[in-house]
């Protein structure tokens, strides 16, 4: 199998890449600004066996991520799965949010998961195939002080249940992962206070890791994952 991975510099999409690796697949990574992370995911991939390879893409430019998906289409000889897993977080209370926190996490979380989705289904359309899973959240049912956050996150299990039902008749399935609390960069800004609230609510009684929302995105990423469609499968320790 071939998949491309939006964001797998570092965390939660670094994760993916390398689950994919490990299963021999060849995988192609993106990322926004560090190179020299998404590197080290190509070096941590290396020994697996699988292509891997890196391309800089920032995915609310329409016009790069067009570009992007056929290069690696052209560079892997084809492309059965992608994962929009590319995403940000700036946290403001709704009553003091600015243009700027509003726009950039729809446009990042939202509108740039479309513009991917919409590049690859051209090829998945044309050999009747094809794997799409979209990185939600569990602030999808609403999160204070993240409306901006928790709007993208809800608007994707939208555009992928939509996918699911305009595409799912032409071999295609679109699926969505929403994780809780996982530790890794993003989360590094999350207080002490909210972690300890997570916790307690959380019947795991942790965070989770990058690697067991890894083990979700492959599970329905897999050929064999055929009728599941539309689906949104929570990996939140029971949250
Ligand atoms: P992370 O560690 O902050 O990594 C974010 C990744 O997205 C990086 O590879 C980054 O590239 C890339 N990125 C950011 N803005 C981009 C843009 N405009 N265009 C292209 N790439 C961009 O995040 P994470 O915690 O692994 O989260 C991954 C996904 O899971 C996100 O969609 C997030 O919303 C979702 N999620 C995370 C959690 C959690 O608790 N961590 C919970 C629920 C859902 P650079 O490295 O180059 O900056």
């Amino acid at each position: 199998m071939k998949a491309l991975v939006t964001g797998g510099s570092r965390g939660i999409g670094r994760a993916v890449a390398l689950r994919f690796a490990r299963q021999g697949w060849d995988v192609a990574i993106t990322y926004r600004s560090k190179r020299e992370a998404a590197e080290e995911t190509l070096r941590l991939g290396g020994d697996e066996g699988g292509v891997l390879i890196a391309k800089k893409l920032d995915v609310r430019d329409s016009d790069a991520v067009d570009r992007v998906v056929d290069e690696v289409i052209g560079e892997l000889d084809g492309l059965d799965v992608v994962v929009n897993n590319a995403g940000i977080m700036e946290n403001q209370a709704a009553a003091m949010m600015s243009d700027e926190a509003w726009e950039s996490v729809i446009a990042t979380n939202l509108t740039g998961p479309f513009f991917v989705c919409r590049a690859v289904l051209t090829h998945f359309l044309m050999q009747r195939f094809g794997r799409i899973v979209n990185l939600s959240s569990v602030a999808q049912d609403g999160s204070a002080g993240q409306a901006n956050y928790a709007a993208s996150k809800a608007g994707l299990v939208g555009l992928t249940k939509s996918l699911a039902q305009e595409y799912g008749p032409r071999g295609i399935t679109a699926n969505a992962v929403a994780p809780g609390l996982i530790e890794t960069e993003m989360t590094a800004e999350v207080t002490a206070e909210v972690r300890e609230r997570w916790v307690e609510l959380c019947p795991a009684g942790r965070l989770g890791s990058a690697e067991e929302v890894a083990e979700a995105v492959w599970s329905l990423s897999r050929r064999e994952a055929s009728f599941i469609n539309g689906a949104v499968l929570h990996v939140s320790g029971g949250f």
